[in-house]
């Protein structure tokens, strides 16, 4: 028996992140939300905000100031943008309780979260400053849930050269930690289990002195957060080299239609042949990385003349520790699901050491914002069984087999091995999954 795992969901509210910076990137992208323009967006991320604020801010929310603009964003923009706003307004604690009720039916043994470090990139900065967030979900999560829930830790490489030039954060405030520093203490100590890079922020993986104007666009880094692209590579480079030593994975963000920090941003930092760079490396071969979302777009498809997808075929062939997650895929939608199938069964044809290298991920909560988002377990799986494309023990695999020699788990691994001790130090019963993954 082999576990499910969910390699990719969020947990993260409306206080974790720059909202209206991260509302404001989606916008061009999501026709209706263009209509609503600059003023209407950010007025409504102060609405779903002070939800989080109720004693500061009774009035404002149930005031006609919020009320009155909410419903006009969801009447533009439907019922599931207002699911997903909904789910926005909790504290961490009860979305993370939201999502297990809504995939109870589905048997994941193992959900992990990705938490997302957008701070040095919006104009907007977040509320809850990033070592609270680990601290919170450290204690009020990992812990309680005993070994169902272990998260990625974000690192940001802006971050890390504000601290270790003594600069203040965004929010005018004295950098006190360091991601890199915050990456070791969670996973060494905390019960995290792997590291989460967001390249369409503002950074390649490597080489970033060819990508140093465009960085400029981004409003805080024309003056404020002016570093070279070497400086970014030593710091990312650091990165890899920790995580190859510890046998940590990391899951890079890899669509070209996500949150950005300029629109297009994507193809400028983000772009899954990006990779190469590091993968290429002798002294980085060993890393094992996830390119999250298969860089699917819903136009481009395997077909698509610019289509990532076949990108990432190539490098799965290539690398041995590469991996790709299918989160967010609108395989829920007909019309999607039967352009997912044809296109699958000429990659299971082109490229068949997909069945090893594909993982499974929701992307919850962020799905939310899509129609039958909780069939998405059970419709990825018919899709992948019609025509014999998949048998049914590579869906265990593609269900949590590949997940875990992606993350390290299976008996003697590192991560393995550091979870045995995570729950020994805090009394916690080693979960059922932890066993399952022997046979
Ligand atoms: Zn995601």
């Amino acid at each position: 028996m082999k576990p499910v795992i969910d390699v990719h969901s969020h947990i993260f509210n409306a206080k974790d992140i720059p909202l209206k910076g991260y509302l404001l990137s989606r916008k061009a992208k999501e026709g209706l939300e263009k209509i609503l323009g600059r003023v209407l967006i950010p007025w409504v991320a102060k609405c779903i905000r002070r939800k989080l604020e109720p004693k500061k801010n009774k009035m404002f929310l149930g005031g006609i100031l919020c009320r009155l603009p909410l419903q006009l964003v969801y009447k533009l923009l439907g019922k599931q943008y207002r699911h997903w706003v909904t789910t926005m307004m909790k504290e961490v604690d009860d979305i993370t309780a939201e999502m297990i009720k809504t995939y109870e039916n589905d048997e994941i043994d193992l959900y992990i979260p990705l938490m997302i470090d957008y701070e040095y990139w919006f104009k907007t900065s977040s509320d809850n400053p990033m070592k609270e967030q680990i601290d919170y979900i450290a204690d009020k999560i990992i812990i309680p849930y005993g070994g169902k829930i272990h998260p990625f830790v974000p690192f940001d490489p802006t971050r890390e050269l504000a601290f270790r030039k003594g600069l203040e954060d965004p929010q005018g405030k004295q950098e006190l930690y360091g991601s890199l520093n915050l990456v070791k203490d969670a996973i060494e100590n905390r019960g995290f289990i792997g590291v989460k890079l967001y390249n369409s922020m503002g950074y390649k993986p490597f080489n970033n002195e060819t990508v140093e104007k465009k960085r400029k666009k981004i409003a805080h880094h024309k003056k404020k957060y002016v570093f070279k692209g070497i400086e970014y590579d030593d710091v990312l480079s650091e990165l890899y080299d920790y995580c190859i030593e510890k046998n940590v994975p990391i899951t890079a963000h890899c669509v070209m239609d996500g949150i950005e920090s300029y629109n297009k941003a994507s193809w400028d930092f983000g772009r899954a042949k990006f990779w190469r760079d590091v993968l290429s490396q002798k002294q980085f071969e060993k890393l094992h990385l996830n390119l999250a979302h298969f860089g699917w777009s819903k136009k481009q498809g395997y077909y698509g003349k610019k289509s990532w997808v076949r990108e990432i075929c190539e490098m799965l062939q290539e690398f041995e520790h590469l991996y790709t997650d299918v989160s967010h895929h609108r395989v829920m939608t007909k019309k999607y699901h039967n352009r997912f199938q044809s296109d699958y069964i000429d990659i299971c044809r082109d490229y068949p050491v997909i069945k090893k290298k594909l993982l499974f991920g929701i992307d919850w909560h962020v799905i939310k914002r899509e129609k039958n988002f909780k069939n998405f377990k059970t419709e990825y799986v018919k899709m992948l069984q019609q025509n014999n494309l998949f048998n049914d023990d590579e869906i265990i695999d593609f269900l949590g087999g590949n997940a875990l020699r992606f993350l390290g788990l299976l008996p003697g691994d590192q991560n393995y091995n550091r979870l045995k001790r995570f729950y020994q130090n805090n009394k916690i019963q080693p979960p059922q999954w932890l066993s399952k993954n022997i046979g």
